[in-house]
């Protein structure tokens, strides 16, 4: 699905002189690296406040901590997303409540969030699944009125810009009160290990979400809250610090193979490409088929037969997870959810995919639709 190898080929002399650096410097945890990364990446997000830690996953959860939700509050979330985005709620007895996503999208219906507020509703964690941005607009117009915070799950969106209908662009994971990302190796801006970031404008906010990501300490050995501890190490700021200045030619060549494929699938009605809202520039975390009328296990296998790797993601949505039966999730009824869920399948994309192999790859998807 990926090819992290020929991609770190191609900056290899810069990676391995900085993560030598590092290991001479012997500074392993915080320090320059960390802080420059952190700065960087906040001036090409434009957020006031970056604040590095271990995963994506700690991202959402110290999101939430910060904020100050509680067991018993509610947060309003799509079921059509990885399982770490509402996992981190159920950690902290907070109530998923799971709304439908947008058919074409992938992302939060902005249609249907208003119907899901409830008084003890603290905030909505919109996903930019795949890549594509949530209707953010309408979402903090929402909660605004109804007083909610808005926690983004940038952890597939990194470097897509969300245009405002008068015409402002700002980066997904800095229009809410707090972005939420992932360095995981796969993703966008991937690390060679674990990794994640925090973005607020907020300064009450980031002063919190720091004291939590580090044991809630105010100053070194004074805890003034339980927080926990989470941090990004130098050697992963290092690499990433290099891997962001290739951010957007990342993003640019994700696109490029994007296109390569709506072109080669155009017309074919058993296939539904990705489909692109005007208002943002999808950065193609996956690349995402909705098949209709094919066996889409059945190409999944046969793909894999051929030597084509492909994915489901997700096949198991989050309201019909056994891990959120005790928070109601099978009495929800998510249609489009699960017609998605059924539907769906990812093909290969990353930033070192040549048209050769596209051309492989799109030969053995129509060979089997075609059947
Ligand atoms: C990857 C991912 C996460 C979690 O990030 P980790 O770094 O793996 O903890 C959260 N949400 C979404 C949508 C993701 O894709």
């Amino acid at each position: 699905m990926v090819d992290t190898k020929t991609q770190y080929h191609k900056i290899k002399t810069e990676v391995d002189a900085a993560v030598i650096a590092v290991m001479e410097s012997s500074r392993f945890i915080g320090g320059d690296v960390v802080t420059n990364f952190a700065n960087n990446l906040g001036k090409y997000h434009n957020s006031k406040h970056t604040i590095p830690c271990a995963n994506g996953t700690d991202a959402l959860q110290i999101a939430l901590m910060a904020l100050g939700l509680k067991a018993g509050d509610e947060i309003i979330t799509p079921s059509f997303t990885y399982i770490a985005t509402v996992e981190v709620a159920a950690l902290l007895g907070i109530k998923p409540v799971f709304v439908e996503v947008d058919k074409h999208t992938f992302c939060i219906d902005v249609n249907v969030i208003e119907k899901a507020i409830t008084p003890k509703t603290k905030a909505i964690i919109p996903v930019h699944l795949y890549g594509h941005a949530a209707d953010m607009e309408p979402i903090m117009l929402l909660a605004k009125k109804y007083n909610l915070f808005v926690i983004e799950d940038n952890a597939q969106g990194i470097g897509n810009d969300y245009t405002f209908s008068e015409g402002t662009k700002k980066k997904t994971g800095s229009i809410g009160h707090i972005g939420c990302t992932s360095f995981y190796p796969s993703k966008n801006l991937g690390a060679y290990g674990d990794g994640g970031a925090i973005f607020t404008d907020d300064d009450d906010l980031a002063v919190k979400l720091k004291m939590i990501a580090s044991h809630g300490q105010s100053k070194q050995y004074y805890h003034d809250v339980v927080g926990c501890n989470s941090r990004l190490d130098a050697m992963q700021a290092a690499i990433l610090d290099i891997k962001l200045k290739h951010l957007d030619e990342y993003i640019a060549a994700r696109r490029k193979a994007a296109d390569y494929y709506d072109a080669a699938f155009a017309g074919n009605e058993k296939i539904s490409v990705p489909f692109r809202a005007t208002n943002n520039n999808h950065v193609f975390h996956q690349y995402t088929l909705v098949l209709k009328g094919v066996d889409r296990n059945g190409l999944n296998k046969y793909l894999a037969e051929v030597g084509v790797p492909s994915m489901i993601y997700y096949p198991v949505p989050a309201h019909k997870q056994k891990m959120f039966e005790s928070f109601g999730g099978g009495d929800y009824e998510l249609e489009i959810t699960d017609w998605l869920t059924d539907r769906v399948i990812s093909l290969p994309i990353h930033t070192e995919l040549d048209e050769e192999q596209q051309a492989f790859i799109v030969k053995h998807v129509l060979g089997f639709v075609n059947r």
